[in-house]
């Protein structure tokens, strides 16, 4: 750490997630020196310069200005150090800045990454699911029908469930959640690392009775074990479903049917419709 200027480029800095401790020494350097920091929203950001001593010039850089700004913010990297921060976490994750990477990236400026909190991943720490393979969804659709249809894609996947929810929500998610995959295990993890820090662990039906009348307050990141052998149908369980299907419809669409039932990838029920067609005819 010096008072020597950044060499030029794009910085993207991860923030704390609640406990302002979380910054890294090397984080609250890039901030001190960077010629520019693009930030989600500059009144959160102040805080953390504030916390650090940092007087860091700011620019505002989110989802409503990205596709004004960020030429301005390419062509300022080719002289100057502009660092990227989001209002928690690591840009990037359901955050703004992959754009202002690829652009950098295509540009030719150096980018550099300083690593850091991120509530998914905090949150996988404290769970207590498998973690040797994990799947990141972000945030599913605010729409039942679109969120039910984003939950059936997930339903095959043999991987914990990674999503990020908002208090209010959170009920109708674990409900949609534990219709569809079943009884999982799964978690809720709220407040990571600031004074009410929790982290629930139960079935799926168990944390959606738990939640549905009572919304809990905070951030949240939901978590969902992989499926059991168990939860997966039986071969016979879904050749029934196809058959049953396909007395109403084309192989297409009685594959595509089956396929946001049971989670199963539509490609290979197609082939067993088209199977079960000769087979039967
Ligand atoms: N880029 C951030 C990261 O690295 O985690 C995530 C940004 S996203 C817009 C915000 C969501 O992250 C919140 O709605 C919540 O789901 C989750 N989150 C952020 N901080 C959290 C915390 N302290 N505890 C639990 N979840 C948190």
């Amino acid at each position: 750490m010096d008072d020597d200027p950044l060499s030029p480029g794009l910085y993207i800095v991860a923030t704390p997630i609640g406990n302002l401790g979380d910054l890294s020494p090397r984080a609250a350097d890039v901030l001190r020196r960077a010629d520019l920091i693009a930030a989600e929203d500059s009144r959160v950001t102040a805080k953390l310069l504030r916390h650090i001593g940092a007087k860091t010039p700011m620019t505002p850089y989110h989802d409503h200005n990205g596709e004004r700004v960020r030429p301005e913010l390419i062509a300022r990297m080719k002289g100057h150090a502009v660092a990227l921060v989001t209002d928690a976490g690591t840009p990037l994750v359901s955050d703004p800045g992959y754009k202002l990477v690829r652009d950098a990236r295509a540009a030719g400026h150096a980018i550099t990454t300083l690593p850091g909190p991120c509530a998914a991943i905090a949150a996988l720490t404290l769970a207590g699911l498998p973690s040797d393979r994990f799947l990141f969804a972000g945030f599913l659709p605010a729409k039942a029908s679109a969120r039910d249809s984003a939950i059936a894609e997930l339903a095959s996947i043999r991987a914990t469930l990674i999503l990020y929810e908002s208090g209010p929500r959170l009920g109708a998610t674990l409900a949609a959640l534990a219709g569809r995959l079943g009884a999982r295990e799964a978690a809720v993890a709220r407040e990571i690392s600031k004074a009410f820090e929790q982290c629930v662990t139960g079935s799926l039906a168990d944390l959606a009775a738990r939640y549905a009348e009572t919304p809990p307050k905070g951030e949240i990141v939901i978590l969902v074990g992989p499926p059991g052998e168990a939860d997966a149908p039986a071969t016979e369980d879904v050749e029934t479903m196809l058959r049953e299907a396909l007395a109403r419809l084309g192989p297409s669409q009685a594959a595509s049917e089956v396929s946001k039932i049971t989670g199963q990838p539509k490609r290979d029920l197609y082939a067993r419709a088209l199977k079960l067609q000769e087979d039967d005819g």
